[in-house]
Parts: C-alpha cells; structure tokens; sequence
C-alpha cells in the first residue's frame, strides 16, 4: 500500500512539473534559458520548446519583428510564427500570454517577403490559447487579389484567442479557414487598410473572417470583439460551410480608409453568410445557420446586417443598426442556386432595433415577410417610432473606450433608450 502511495506522489510531482513558463522579452537572448530573470527574445525559439500545459509570457514592450523569424513559407504564404504543436485538453493547453499587466506589441512593419501573402500567427495545432498582446503594421505587397492576415486558424480546434488587438496594419485582423469549436473572445480589429493590391480599394480586408472550408469545423464563436475603420467589412462569413456565431460584438465605420469618410471596400458591418457567383459549389446540401445575436452596426458605409444572397435563413435576434445606409438587409439567392437574387427567405429577425437608416425608410429591406419569422423588432410588425431625444446617449465616441479589467466591452449608454420610453420595456436591440 505504501510502495503505491509513493508512484502516486511520483506520477503527481511529476506532472505537475512538466508545465513549465518560459519568457521572452525585447532585451532577451535566445541562448539564455528563458525564464523571467534570463528571457528568451523570440516566440520561435519559446515555441520550439513548449509542450502541452506550458505557458509563454511574452513581456510588454514593442517587438520588431524581421524576416529572418519567418518561420515557414507555405503555398502562397509566409506564416511568421507558426503554431502546430498541440496541446491535448481544455486544462491542458499550451498558452501564448502576454505577461499580467503589461501589453507586448508585435510590429510586422519590416517583414516584405517577396511575392508572399503574410500571415503572421498561422495556427494549425489546437488547444492553444493566444491572450493580451497586439499586432502592428501588417504588410501587403503584392499588387493583384491577395491579402494578408494577422491570425489564421487553419486546422486548429478548441483555440482561444482573447484581448488581441489586430490593428494599423493592411491585413485581416482574424480569419478563419478550418477547425471546430474556437473561440475568438475581446479582441478589437480596426484601422486595417490595404492600400497596394487591387488598386488600392481595400477590399479584402475585413476585420474578423469566419470562412469555415469543411462542414465540421462547426462551434467557431465570436463574442465581445469590435471592428472598426476597416476598409473591407467588420466581420464576414462568405463562402462559410458550417454555422458561426457572432455574439455581443460591435462593427462600425467599416469600408472607409480609416481615419476618413472615404469610401475604400465593401463596408458591410455583419456580412452573414452567402456565396460568391464563382462559389455556390462551396455551399453544402443544407446551407449552414450562422447566429447575429446582441450585436451593434453603426456608420458602416453599406450596410448594417445582411444576408449577402445566402443559400438560407440566418438569425439576427436582439441586434442594433444605426446610420448605416440600409441597416437590415436580408438578401438571398434562389434555393436552386441558380445566380439570381430573391427577398430573404427562412431568416429568424426577433427583438432587433433599428433607428435612423442614412437612406431614410430603409430599417429592413429585400426580405420576403411571409417566408420568415419576423417578430417583436422596432420595425416590423409594427414600426415604431423613436426620436434622437429617447435615447440617453446617441454619442458613437463611447464605442471606442478602453474596455474593462476584465476585458470585457466598455459599459456604455449609446443607443440605449431611455426607461420611460415604450420601447424600452420590450428589451430590443443590443
Ligand atoms: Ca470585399
Ligand atoms: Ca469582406
């Protein structure tokens, strides 16, 4: 009994000294033995050694990043960092965190490889969980259909990225491809424009893609995450062949060159679902569900929400739009795929709120009312109206506060109606 006892204490210490914290910091060495006192000064070289259950503090400070760590060239990609080991279970992963309060930035500025699309954390493994560091300077060279991205979860399942701020770049904030069950929590997406390719329209670049390539990677999520001044869209689920939710997240001033009112790409603040001309084939026999719930678009240059000729329903329940041109748009194409636009059929619109189209009239548009369930929004059935004087702030500067110790969205008042108003009582909207 004793002899037992004793393996167990083995086996325990054992495992719980396998998880081990490596650092890196702007003044380490790659020869030092990356702990806090003597830091690494590459995520190559941390993630060279890292093994399922361990953590990479990345300290705070602004990392230039060079060429020379490209660390895989892939296709038409040069993946920067690139993360295809595994961890093995929820409380098993292998973590990648900025260091407690600090905020390290990495600034992909320099890195031009010649002829390659850039993806500066491409994430195959899975179990992996990227918190609390941003991604500067992003670049696009080449001059025809291209993009680059700042995260690309290509494989990787049960992933979490959260408090990643993807900005002043030329590249996507987050875009995924393949792998089930992610999680994209408080991350912000904004000032990203391509300037070169395409003749500089900017039309790739959204802020948060979710274009799942095969029907398995179901369960992808995107809470609490924010988008602005992106010059394609806020978020986009083209061509995707299984179900995103997009939950509690906010899109604004998107398809402007950032800083400006000039018109760049699409500017769609929720592009949910649909399939290009070239790609009806990507849809699968039954065209996936994607989820809009509790999320805000306001200013965006086309518009709010929208279908984007989707094969089928999506569910937009409890959302926002405000000054966007059209801020419900519920567009479809034939269910036979054949390549012509019909009103929106089998869509779910409840509880949503829509004040102020910059197209006057235009809170829901292109939807055919008797093939969906259209219940309880400010628009339809009835539409109610409500003066700029209802709300308690209609002030779009508090989209934009720093966000909470938790990193949960700011607390704000923009666009919530004031108690004594009729509408107030019905919960709509955000
Ligand atoms: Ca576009
Ligand atoms: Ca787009």
């Amino acid at each position: 009994m004793r002899r037992i006892c004793w393996v167990m204490v083995l086996i325990f210490s054992v495992a719980s000294l396998s998880a081990t914290n490596y650092f890196i910091a702007v003044y380490g060495n790659d020869n030092s033995e990356g702990s806090i006192d003597a830091p690494f000064a590459t995520l190559n070289k941390a993630q060279s050694l890292v093994e399922p259950g361990d953590t990479v503090y990345i300290r705070g400070g602004v990392y230039h990043i060079g060429e020379k760590q490209i660390m895989t060239f892939e296709g038409a990609y040069a993946c920067v960092f690139d993360l295809q080991k595994n961890g093995v279970s929820l409380d098993k992963r292998i973590c990648y965190f900025g260091y407690k309060n600090e905020r390290p930035v990495f600034d992909l500025s320099q890195v031009k490889p010649a002829g390659k699309r850039v993806t500066v954390f491409h994430v195959g493994g899975s179990f992996l969980y990227f918190k609390n560091f941003e991604i500067i300077g992003t670049q696009v060279t080449l001059t025809g259909h291209t993009q680059s991205e700042c995260f690309r979860n290509d494989g990787g399942n049960n992933n979490i990225y959260e408090g990643l701020a993807m900005h002043d770049g030329m590249a996507i904030g987050f875009y995924l491809i393949k792998g089930a069950k992610n999680l994209i929590l408080n991350c912000d997406a904004y000032n990203n424009y391509d300037y070169v390719s395409e003749n500089g329209i900017g039309g790739n670049v959204d802020g948060f893609g979710g274009h799942p390539t095969t029907e398995e990677s179901v369960g992808n999520v995107f809470r609490g995450c924010r988008a602005w001044y992106n010059s394609d869209d806020g978020f986009d689920l083209i061509n995707a062949r299984a179900a995103c939710t997009i939950d509690h997240c906010w899109s604004f001033l998107n398809g402007y060159i950032p800083g400006t009112m000039k018109p760049a790409g699409d500017g769609t603040g929720f592009k949910a679902g649909g399939y290009g001309m070239q790609e009806m084939v990507r849809c699968p026999e039954v065209p996936p569900v994607h989820r809009v719930e509790y999320c805000l678009a306001y200013y965006n240059r086309n518009k709010g929400f929208y279908a984007n000729h989707h094969l089928g329903g999506v569910l937009f329940n409890h959302n926002t739009g405000y000054q966007n041109p059209y801020n419900f748009c519920m567009l479809n194409r034939k269910p036979n795929r054949e390549i012509v636009n019909v009103n929106g059929y089998g869509h779910v619109i409840t509880n949503n709120f829509s004040f102020a189209p910059r197209l006057a009239g235009k809170h829901l548009i292109d939807v055919d009312v008797k093939k969906c369930t259209i219940e309880n929004n400010s628009f339809y059935p009835q539409e109610i109206k409500v003066e700029a004087e209802d709300f308690i702030s209609l002030d779009p500067r508090e989209l934009i506060l720093p966000r909470k110790a938790d990193g949960g969205l700011p607390d704000i008042n923009f666009m919530k109606l004031r108690s004594d108003n009729e509408l107030f009582r019905r919960g709509l909207g955000y």
